[in-house]
């Protein structure tokens, strides 16, 4: 076997066990330097990816190796030209900065960043780690590590912090750079509006003089192709000049729809990492720190409490200490069962009732169709795959039974509900990408 054979076929096996995201980012652009006496030099593009893989992925890779050529008994990693240090500073505690005061008064006209953000007082864990460090190296050498970054997840999961944390470190560094953070719905009422006035060259020479541009929610520009087109330019151009530019995403390049493709291709051609659900010391640890900077202290019975109830939202987290700080700041104490029962309402919030409506709504949203679209009698590709999701989280999550869910998909065989179910149900298997989808999708419904 040459060791480009040998390569392939461990890529192919990595591939099947990892996601589709980290897989690209941590493989593409590798390739087997040198073979030989038992020992492997694996090529990697900086020393941040050669980092990553000793830690996280050698142990795999060691023993697919050894699975295709029991005489390979060492695996080492030689990284490119760029010279990258990441590293995890310690938590710090704000003094005398109320976190939970205005802080829009705060934020920064030129660049939009609120300096709330830092990477000091966000909390890593097995959940973010990947974006972390990707967003740490990206801010110690913005345009050259790794461009565009690209971060995606569920809602209140950390982008923005994360996004803004970037503009911030590098402003600390470089205070002349020239950063600019904003939504991507931001960025499209400032072209519509420059349209409007005839000023878009002066809109157009503003984006080309950035030298790190945060963009947001990058979701929200699906199906507006003007703005889409000049997105494209502006990204080409700062590109061009080695200008970093960061964005984030309720979900990968790939499942947002109407995106033109050349857009598309550019948001994968750099990193793509995704942050997915805190565990549990990770929430715990966060409530600790929020605790912190709001100066209220809380028993571990009560952290532990509210980390059990909120699973998915550092945000709700959020919510929850806010509420109790209230009540802490009108100067009452309380013990556990009181701040459990100041916590009810929060912590029944997100449980809302889930409906077939809700689930249908969520999915038509996700894949940007009308709710109606999914009950058409239509046969393309775009619509037959959202339908069977539909029926799938019917079925599974609400537990409907299968005339019931053909009938509310334009009065359907009940045969067809099963067919969809089954179909979705075996693809699970093994289509990553459709995992992660439905994962979003039930966090749409749930956050609905
Ligand atoms: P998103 O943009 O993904 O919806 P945000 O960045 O707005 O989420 O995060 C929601 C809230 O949770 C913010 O107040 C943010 O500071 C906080 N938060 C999110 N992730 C972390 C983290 N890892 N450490 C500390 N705070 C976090
Ligand atoms: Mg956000």
């Amino acid at each position: 076997m040459t060791k480009e054979d040998l390569w392939q076929a461990v890529l192919a096996q990595i591939q099947l066990t990892i996601s589709p995201a980290n897989f690209s980012t941590w493989f593409k652009n590798t390739c087997v330097l040198t073979l030989k006496d038992g020992q492997v030099i694996i090529s990697v593009p900086n020393s941040f990816a050669k980092e990553w893989l000793e830690q996280k992925y050698n142990k795999i890779i060691f023993k697919i190796l050894r699975s295709l050529d029991v005489e390979i008994k060492e695996v080492k990693y030689a990284a490119g030209e760029q010279k990258l240090k990441v590293f995890r500073k310690e938590p710090i505690v704000l003094e005398g900065d109320d976190q939970l005061g205005f802080p829009e008064l705060k934020i920064n006209k030129e660049t939009n960043l609120n300096p709330r953000y830092t990477f000091e007082n966000f909390i890593v864990g097995p959940f973010n780690e990947l974006p972390q460090a990707a967003a740490w190296a990206v801010a110690e050498s913005p345009g050259y590590v790794y461009n565009p970054l690209f971060v995606y997840g569920g809602v209140g999961l950390g982008k923005t912090h994360l996004l803004q944390s970037i503009g911030n470190e590098v402003l600390k560094k470089s205070p002349n750079k020239k950063v600019k953070y904003l939504s991507s719905e931001k960025f499209t009422s400032e072209m519509v509006a420059a349209i409007k006035n005839h000023s878009m060259e002066i809109l157009k020479s503003k984006y080309r003089t950035i030298d790190v541009l945060i963009i947001d929610d990058v979701q929200f520009l699906a199906g507006k192709e003007k703005t889409q087109e000049e997105f494209f330019h502006t990204f080409n151009h700062l590109y061009e000049k080695n200008k970093q530019i960061v964005i984030s995403s309720d979900r990968p390049p790939k499942a947002i729809p109407a995106l033109t493709e050349r857009l598309r291709s550019r948001f994968e051609g750099g990193m793509i990492a995704d942050i997915g659900y805190p565990d549990f010391e990770t929430r715990v640890a966060i409530l600790k720190q929020k605790s912190q900077e709001r100066k209220i202290e809380l028993s571990e019975e009560i952290l532990t409490f509210i980390a059990t109830k909120i699973q998915r939202n550092i945000r709700e987290l959020e919510g929850a200490l806010n509420r109790l700080l209230v009540h802490y700041k009108l100067g009452n104490s309380f013990n556990f069962e009181e701040a459990k029962s100041l916590l009810k309402k929060t912590l029944i919030a997100p449980t809302k009732a889930i409906t077939p409506k809700k689930i249908i709504q969520a999915v038509a949203e996700f894949y940007d169709l009308k709710d109606k679209a999914l009950s058409a009698s239509s046969r393309k590709r775009e619509i037959v795959k959202p339908r069977q999701v539909a029926m799938f989280l019917l079925r599974e999550d609400l537990k409907c039974s299968f005339p019931f869910i053909g009938q509310k998909f334009g009065g359907k065989d009940h045969t067809t509900a099963i067919h969809s179910y089954e179909k979705i149900n075996k693809n699970l298997e093994n289509d990553e990408r459709l995992k992660e989808e439905i994962e979003l999708i039930r966090q749409a419904i749930s956050s609905a």
